[in-house]
């Protein structure tokens, strides 16, 4: 028996017992006539203690010898401790060794095993495997599972259940490019890893299993964008014989659930937004919360002055930053750097000080009098003591410039709190979207869509007016889950695709299975998706979603610590039928 108890598990009750234990030395502190040893296993830290008195010179010897990072296995006696250890569970105790085997070497780590580790991230993701060890990194897998076992019970209890679908299949648009996988049976011919199990969940609602869920791998071949994964989890749930309204409150609790569970947190209902008033009001179809400095448009009051500027702009919008009166000009001129940088790209930017004697002060007062400066504080709702920032230009560009001061401005100030937790439903999206380059309509969710009730005609007189029966789930700020109610008759899609720009025959060849499958008794039906890796790490009050994933893949796609993607032999390529010409 490797061991009788973990390395987390003794207490003072347990004094004078005799016990094996396992694990990795993380730990040595020699004192000449006494050597101790930090045991450490997933579980925690156990004391282990040699001594002149009590142990045999040879193990007293042998054990001063041992690296860190070696396997160990001993066996002794549960003692209490002199002088205890308050921050460790096993900490009134130690255990004093009379036996000790070497069940592995270790070399030396390149980097320590430690909470705060000297090793950089590519270092660690090289060696992923021993930064596993370290507590973050550990607690954080640890937490992951506790979320997905929260996940599975309660979409079970509520009548879900878990479906496997096939990772080889055919294209899936879900808005990025597929992996391809060659296929060596059949010649030329290819699949593609799934990018969601859409189609597949839409055809278990075809063959009656009304409440799906899968939590599954997804994979999507995209230009690299800081934190995202090329492939992903996702809590994929489909349902049949629902409107909005009902997938909304079944993910609802599931999100409320997840809060209560595992976050202490609870939260009556969640706010909707539509998705215009969310662009309205924050600049971005998903709107972080936690805190305000919602939009004012003040085309009406601060146009047809004397500011060409503002009288050339399609859109004049200001926030106020609570306090921002207390910025120094210096502060102000940074923050107006900062938006004339590429990544935001705005010209320029107006302010306007709330002064504390009820007078305003702004960069434009040529043009703007008391009165006028005193409307723009109405319109964004600043009060003494703030800080008006004006943007203006073209409306969506404007628009997404002053969402990304607000995040800034929100980080710069403390408002985004990693404990505090603000979910929002935005719903009503567009069912197309114009893409700039091509000036082509694309499903700004994915083909299946449906459109909203009676919206169908407005397809051809004005398809960017048409909107969906579409919704996100906004968690702090981050889009945690998206959905939609689908289009579930063949009619409908089929007018979907041609305008998408499929021909008949490309939308037949592509999508002819579901098209099919629908004229064999499709009920309605419909669904929603969560980034589980994202859900995650803002449950876990953290950003980053790398460190939520045990082997995850580095900003540029590759795994460091197997190397991957790699070559392959000319053997492999021929079996494949595949010639790489790297001219
Ligand atoms: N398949 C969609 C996605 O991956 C989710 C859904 O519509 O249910 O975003």
């Amino acid at each position: 028996m490797y061991r009788t108890h973990t390395c987390g598990e003794l207490r003072l009750s347990h004094t004078d017992k005799n016990v094996v234990l396992s694990g990795w030395i993380s730990k040595q502190r020699d004192k000449g006539f006494v050597v101790w040893i930090d045991l450490r296993d997933r579980y925690g830290i156990t004391q282990l203690v040699f001594d002149e008195e009590r142990t045999s010179t040879d193990l007293l010897e042998n054990t001063r010898k041992l690296g860190r990072e070696t396997v160990i296995q001993v066996k002794g006696k549960v003692i209490e401790r002199a002088s205890k250890n308050p921050n460790l569970p096993t900490g009134d105790i130690e255990v004093l060794v009379t036996e000790l085997t070497v069940l592995n070497e270790a070399l030396l780590p390149p980097f320590t095993i430690e909470d705060e580790t000297d090793g950089g991230e590519e270092l660690r993701m090289q060696y992923r495997y021993l930064d596993i060890r370290r507590n973050p990194v550990k607690n954080n897998l640890i937490f992951r599972h506790k979320v997905t076992m929260e996940v599975r019970k309660y979409l079970s209890d509520q009548g879900f259940i878990e479906v496997e679908t096939p990772y080889l299949i055919k294209s899936t648009p879900e808005g990025a490019r597929d992996f391809l996988v060659p296929s060596r049976m059949n010649e030329g011919q290819f699949y593609a890893l799934p990018q969601s199990p859409q189609t597949f969940k839409q055809l278990l609602m075809v063959g009656g299993m009304d409440k799906y869920f899968q939590i599954v791998k997804c994979f999507r071949d995209e230009d690299l964008r800081a934190d995202r994964q090329p492939e992903f989890t996702q809590i994929d749930c489909e349902m049949a014989f629902v409107e909005q309204e009902d997938v909304l409150n079944a993910f609802e609790g599931l999100t409320k659930h997840l809060l209560k569970e595992i976050k202490g947190v609870e939260i009556e209902s969640f706010p909707r937004m539509t998705f215009d008033d969310a662009m309205k009001r924050y600049g971005n179809d998903k709107p972080d919360i936690r805190f305000g400095m919602e939009f004012g448009e003040l085309n009406q009051v601060a146009q047809h002055k004397d500011f060409n500027v503002f009288n050339s702009a399609e859109l004049v919008v200001g926030l106020s930053v609570p306090g921002g009166n207390a910025f120094t000009r210096k502060e102000i001129d940074n923050l107006i750097d900062w938006v004339k940088r590429p990544q935001v790209g705005a010209k320029g930017m107006v302010y306007c000080r709330c002064n504390d004697d009820g007078s305003y002060k702004s960069s434009v007062d040529k043009f703007y009098d008391q009165d006028d400066l005193a409307h723009w504080a109405k319109v964004t709702g600043a009060e003494t003591g703030d800080l008006i920032l004006v943007l203006s230009g073209e409306t969506n560009t404007t628009r997404s410039q002053l969402s990304a001061l607000r995040m800034e401005l929100a980080e710069r100030l403390g408002l985004r709190k990693p404990d505090e937790f603000a979910p929002l439903w935005v719903v009503d999206f567009p069912l197309l979207e114009l893409d700039g380059e091509t000036g082509h309509y694309h499903a700004m969710h994915h083909p299946f869509t449906s459109p909203k009730p009676g919206q169908l005609e407005l397809l051809d007189q004005d398809p960017g007016a048409v909107r969906a029966n579409a919704y996100d789930l906004v968690l702090n700020g981050n889009e945690i889950g998206g959905g939609s109610i689908r289009i579930h008759d063949k009619e409908t899609q089929a007018i979907m695709f041609k305008h998408l720009g499929f021909t008949q025959e490309e939308a037949k060849a592509q999508f002819g299975f579901l098209m099919d499958a629908f004229q064999y008794g499709a009920p309605p039906h419909g669904g929603i998706a969560f980034g589980l890796d994202r859900l995650v790490a803002i449950l876990g009050g953290q950003e980053t979603i790398r460190d939520f994933i045990a082997f995850p893949k580095n900003n540029s796609g590759r795994d460091v610590m197997i190397d991957a993607p790699a070559t392959i032999d000319a053997a492999q390529l021929e079996e494949l039928h595949l010639k790489l010409d790297l001219e």
